[in-house]
């Protein structure tokens, strides 16, 4: 392959670029917005709608293989491509992330563990489902929810349902069993084309408002709950036959069980601090997945902690430059708004001795 299309311009999309240009890849962005992170860094951007059918027929023409950077691409023009190009991920890895019940069904399919859950369709069947979990829950949208949006928690029996289920768009929507989690997790992991798999070390994830805000590497989990995650992660990959890297979030129980929350078949935020802890990032290893190329060293050298700059975070850019132990990546966005994910920067110490 030497023409790599991505579908998607944003900053998971600038930062493929950048990875595949490094390796000799021309890069084609499919993205509707004119001047996106991804086509700064991308030799071309064909600007149109993401299910376009001329615009997909010319993507097709002109790449080798297409992939993707968000997981709200439309099953039909995956499939679509995949008649005449190499699609990867493969589309059905699409269909399985994109709704959270028909995610839910596929993990626990897989033998792994998920939250409870009901599916809900009305206000009578939240009402329902919410006095089966003892008023405790988290409502989401099954389609569309990212950084917490789309989402109601029920604390306790005295947190009222009323009028939730149209506050969150009457749309399908599922009551998911409130997790009790100590810390979250999360396991980037790439499949080649042979089906070799390479797994990054799980990251410790801190959100704030819904948003990531630093992930941690070591995660202080022991080394039996980083096994789990890993072979969660090989379950996942080897049923949807998959090419390239994947994100999968994790709840940590108080006995270090693990719960899967969701998983999105790209390049995953929370595997950011690869590009400076580890000889070769999730970018690189997903290009070289979906090019066809051996896989890289995913060794981490280093432990880290990666932070999100959202919004006027920004502004404290003068300051991480300044540090000695710190790799800073922007976006090219020009402007910042609240909530906004501008850049990042990760912090790197000494590697510490491996947890028994
Ligand atoms: P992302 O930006 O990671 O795609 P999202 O909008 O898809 O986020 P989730 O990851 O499902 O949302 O949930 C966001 C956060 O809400 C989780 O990281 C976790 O902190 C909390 N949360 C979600 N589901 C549950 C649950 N069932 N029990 C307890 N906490 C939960
Ligand atoms: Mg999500
Ligand atoms: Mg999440």
């Amino acid at each position: 392959a030497r023409t790599i299309g991505i579908i998607g311009g944003g900053q998971l999309g600038r930062m493929l670029a950048i990875a595949a240009a490094r390796l000799n890849f021309r890069t084609v962005i499919l993205e509707p917005q004119a001047d996106c992170p991804a086509a700064q860094l991308a030799n071309r951007q064909i600007t149109a709608a993401y299910d376009d059918p001329a615009a997909l027929a010319e993507l097709a023409d002109i790449c080798d293989v297409v992939t993707y950077e968000f997981e709200n691409v439309p099953v039909v023009a995956a499939e679509t491509l995949s008649a005449s190009v190499f699609v990867y991920p493969p589309p059905k890895a699409l269909e399985a992330a994109q709704d959270r019940l028909v995610e839910k069904r596929f993990l626990n399919g897989c033998g792994i563990s998920t939250a409870r859950f009901h599916t809900i369709d009305s206000q009578a069947d939240l009402e329902t489902a919410l006095k089966d979990f003892g008023g405790q829950g988290v409502l989401k949208t099954r389609r569309l929810g990212y950084d917490g949006k789309g989402q109601k928690v029920f604390r306790s029996a005295a947190d009222s349902p009323d009028g939730a289920y149209a506050a969150l768009g009457g749309v399908p929507l599922i009551l998911e069993s409130f997790v009790a989690f100590e810390r979250e997790v999360s396991i980037i992991a790439a499949r080649a084309t042979d089906g070799t798999v390479v797994c990054f070390d799980p990251a410790e994830n801190v959100h704030r408002n819904g948003i990531l805000h630093t992930s941690t590497v070591p995660a202080a989990i022991s080394a039996p709950a980083a096994d789990a995650a890993r072979q969660s992660a090989e379950k996942i990959l080897a049923a949807l036959n998959y090419v390239g890297v994947i994100g999968i979030e994790f709840f940590v129980l108080a006995d270090g069980g693990l719960i899967a929350n969701e998983m999105a078949p790209r390049v995953h935020n929370s595997g950011h601090w690869t590009e400076a802890a580890c000889v070769v990032s999730q970018f690189e290893q997903h290009i070289r997945a979906v090019a066809g190329l051996p896989l890289g060293n995913g060794e981490r050298h280093s432990d880290c902690v990666m932070q999100n700059l959202i919004g006027d975070d920004i502004l404290a850019v003068p300051d991480w430059l300044r540090r000695p132990d710190t790799l800073v990546h922007l976006y090219g966005k020009t402007e910042w708004r609240p909530g906004r994910k501008m850049g990042h920067v990760t912090t790197l110490t000494p590697k510490s001795p491996v947890l028994a």
